[in-house]
């Protein structure tokens, strides 16, 4: 099952808990570029102090910034058999971006996964996450919606960009139940 994966999804979709469990299931490294900039924001790095605004007003973090940073992990010994990239690509020039690279590299995509969850429940779950967990992006219902609405104005295309194409496979996954028939229903749509 190994290749390169991606899983779309917007904020609060459960991309993150879906993606460690998928990851395992195809047995490759799991790349999010959130976690990425919030561990360069931890420790105070040069990418951490230049995208810290950016991601309190939950705006999205310049393509050359962001896709470096990818770059530099794609060429990680680890993802020589493939990766689960999660939160990237989030607009069509970071996804065609990332079929350059691949085709450099004498590879392609393998599979993309969308998680669908209606934005009230979203709104619903962002709230009791900000309560429970401490991420100042989700504490701000504005840095909340602009972060809906990224997804909605920049994402979305982006999946509409590999359906258009037709070149990997989409599995659009319903994403409003337990973690573990969620995990079930990737799985099962992934073969
Ligand atoms: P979310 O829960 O909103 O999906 P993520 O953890 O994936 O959040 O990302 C958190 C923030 O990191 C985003 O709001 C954005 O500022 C930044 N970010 C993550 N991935 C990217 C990307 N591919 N391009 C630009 N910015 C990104």
């Amino acid at each position: 099952m190994t290749g390169h994966y991606l899983i779309f999804g917007p904020p609060a979709a459960g991309k993150g808990t879906q993606a460690a469990s998928f990851k395992e299931h195809l047995g490759v490294p799991h790349i999010s570029t959130g976690d990425m900039f919030r561990a360069h924001l931890k420790g105070d790095t040069a990418i951490g102090l230049q995208v810290k605004d950016i991601l309190a007003a939950g705006k999205l973090v310049p393509d050359t910034v962001t896709n470096a940073m990818v770059a530099e992990r794609l060429a990680e010994a680890d993802t020589a058999q493939g990766a689960l990239l999660d939160g990237f690509p989030r607009n069509v020039l970071q996804a065609s971006w990332l079929d350059g690279y691949l085709a450099g590299r004498g590879t392609k995509l393998a599979g993309v996964v969308v998680l669908r969850v209606p934005e009230d429940e979203l709104k619903e779950r962002l709230i009791s996450r900000a309560e429970k967990e401490n991420r100042s992006d989700d504490a701000d219902p504005e840095v909340v919606q602009r972060r809906l609405d990224t997804y909605r104005e920049q994402s979305e295309p982006c999946i509409a960009y590999y359906l258009d194409q037709a070149i990997v496979p989409v599995h659009e996954v319903d994403g409003v139940g337990s973690i573990d028939e969620v995990r079930q229903r990737i799985q099962g749509a992934v073969r």
